[in-house]
């Protein structure tokens, strides 16, 4: 049976120990990392991923604000606040809370964020950085949670076949490019690809990221793989993610659980970017 990954455990820890480096950067420049979050619309779940941050900020002393802005808030006016944003020299980091309502062109919201304050790592010059294998200035947070919690099994990932579930921007887009980095074979898959089982098989990193719940089964999973489950679905008002949780520790060697994997290490790198950003706005 496989071990399980506690991220919660392994971002608290994390924190723990940004707490005190927070603590010596506030006394010696007398700044303070700041949060602003943009969301727009009631979605609940998205609401609960914004007071999550707020509280985690709190928490390690960083300061957070949030824009909740209505549902039928014009494009225009958010990348007016982005602009606003983008040149108040307290705030550090500038997240906008995606999925943002139909109608808005998300693309260009998140092209407007200053790539100096994009702690989501979004933005095109980010990411573009990132797909030229050159350091941006911010990795995305879920993909960078994700290489940290493999990096605690001990697994290689270099040479090792990774298979990733799912093309999103936010995660097996990056994700990708990350155990690329890492000297994995990586192979993308999506909602084409042809006999997901034979392909998923094949890894022995494997990444789930497609909000179907429990899409991946025990048998879909080579012996002694490293499973990563990304998704957050609600069923029957409990938490599952994309991957059968029961038949895949079986033959897993490593799973991160839904909740408590991947979800508190999102936050985790997302507060370290935030004070990456600050320090560097005191260089
Ligand atoms: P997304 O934008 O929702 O896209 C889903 C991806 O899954 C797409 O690439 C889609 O393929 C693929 N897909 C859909 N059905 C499939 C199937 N039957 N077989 C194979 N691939 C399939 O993805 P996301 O934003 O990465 O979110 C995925 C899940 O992760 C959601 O549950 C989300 O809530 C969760 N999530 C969690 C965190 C966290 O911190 N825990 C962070 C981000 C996301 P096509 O491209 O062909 O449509």
């Amino acid at each position: 049976m496989g071990k399980i990954i506690n991220g919660k455990e392994i971002s608290d820890k994390i924190r723990e120990s940004m707490t005190t480096q927070v603590e010596d950067f506030k006394n010696k420049t007398g700044a303070v990392p700041r949060l602003e979050v943009i969301l727009v619309g009631d979605d609940p779940a998205s609401q609960v991923y914004v007071r999550n941050k707020e509280k985690a900020c709190a928490a390690l002393g960083m300061e957070s604000n949030t824009h909740h802005l209505p549902e039928n808030t014009k494009q225009e006016s958010i990348i007016d606040l982005i602009k606003t944003l983008n040149k108040n020299k307290k705030v550090h980091g500038i997240l906008v809370q995606l999925p943002l309502p139909g109608g808005i062109d998300a693309r260009a919201v998140l092209d407007e964020v200053s790539p100096q304050k994009d702690v989501d790592g979004l933005h095109p010059i980010n990411m573009g950085k990132l797909l030229r294998g050159e350091d941006p200035l911010f990795v995305p947070c879920t993909p960078q949670g994700i290489i940290e919690l493999i990096k605690t099994t001990g697994v290689s990932m270099k040479g090792a076949e990774a298979v990733i579930v799912g093309r999103s921007n936010i995660v097996g887009k990056p994700v990708a490019l990350l155990l690329l980095q890492q000297h994995a074979t990586v192979t993308l898959c999506h909602s084409r690809t042809k006999d997901l089982g034979e392909v998923t098989r094949r890894a022995d990193i494997l990444i789930v990221s497609v909000g179907s719940p429990q899409i991946v089964k025990g048998d879909m999973i080579k012996n002694g793989a490293v499973v990563i489950d990304v998704g957050v679905n609600r069923v029957n008002e409990k938490l599952v993610g994309d991957v059968d949780f029961d038949s895949a520790k079986e033959v897993a060697s490593f799973i991160t659980p839904v909740p408590k994997g991947v979800g508190p290490m999102t936050i985790t790198m997302l507060l370290k970017n935030t004070f990456l950003a600050a320090q560097r706005s005191v260089k």
